[in-house]
């Protein structure tokens, strides 16, 4: 029998990339296996030795992101694999590597970022179907002016090959500003604040992660807010599944 181990938002900080600041600075990097594990004796036993041990693979993988850099994610991604594969019982491995969007938008002239969230893994609402949403709130200042802080968040979305089939579907990254100090804005192009993250929970649980006193203008304090929204779906990331194989005899 075969089951599959999803473990997924191991993170840590990593030199890797091709890019000077990379190199020297370092950046947090996220990682998610998905393993093919032979889980006939575990189950019969209940032994977490006769099973891959989710932990340690996880621990192997944490080596991988803050050890030796290397040039590019591709080859992170296969130094993970060859990893997890390594492990007895293990036939099969899907890796995916993510560096933080944050740090593009860190990157552009003119904005400098100083504080993020922590990530909350988020079930998709109000769209189709889909896998869950990742969601960070990151403060920052910035000398832009309101269109050209939109221009480069859409261009940080670009960069992320953003293409979007479907309203509310499935997207690669979405950058949202939703606050601007207490400016209020309601132009064609620009609404500030963001005139649905007052009743949103993906957005205000990692607000007030990162701002306990947030306010929005016009609604009123993040916290107060978070009350009355419905928080079902929205968890901290790095959450570990254990999804067992129905198909298979017992
Ligand atoms: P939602 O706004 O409900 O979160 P969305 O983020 O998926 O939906 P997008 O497709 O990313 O929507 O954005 C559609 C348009 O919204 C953009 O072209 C942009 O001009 C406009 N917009 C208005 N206000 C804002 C804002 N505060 N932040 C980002 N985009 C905004
Ligand atoms: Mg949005
Ligand atoms: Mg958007």
């Amino acid at each position: 029998m075969s089951d599959q181990i999803v473990i997924s938002g191991i993170r840590g900080i990593g030199h890797h990339g091709v890019f000077e600041h990379e190199r020297a600075d370092g950046q947090e990097f996220s990682v998610d296996v998905c393993l093919d594990v032979s889980t006939t004796t575990a189950a019969g036993t209940d032994d977490l030795d006769d099973t891959v041990h989710y932990g340690l693979v996880a621990n192997a993988v944490h080596a991988l992101i803050v050890g030796e850099p290397v040039d590019l994610i591709e080859t992170l991604a296969e130094r993970v694999a060859d990893a997890c594969l390594s492990f007895p019982g293990v036939s099969r491995v899907a890796v995916t590597v993510h560096k933080p969007p944050v740090d593009d938008l860190a990157a552009v002239d003119g904005i400098e970022i100083t504080a993020v969230s922590a990530v909350f893994e988020t079930a998709p609402v109000g769209g189709p179907d889909q896998e869950a949403y990742l969601n960070a709130v990151v403060i920052g200042r910035t000398v832009l002016d309101d269109i050209s802080l939109l221009a480069a968040t859409q261009l940080v979305e670009q960069g992320w090959h953003r293409v979007r089939e479907v309203r509310w579907g499935p997207r690669t990254l979405d950058v949202d500003i939703l606050a601007i100090d207490d400016e209020v804005i309601a132009t064609e192009d620009l609404v500030v604040p963001h005139p649905r993250a007052h009743e949103r929970g993906f957005v205000l649980v990692p607000w007030i992660d990162v701002d306990p006193e947030a306010v929005i203008s016009g609604r009123g304090r993040v916290d107060d807010l978070l009350a009355a929204v419905d928080l079902t779906g929205v968890w901290p990331a790095s959450v570990v599944l254990l999804i067992p194989d129905r198909g298979g005899a017992h």
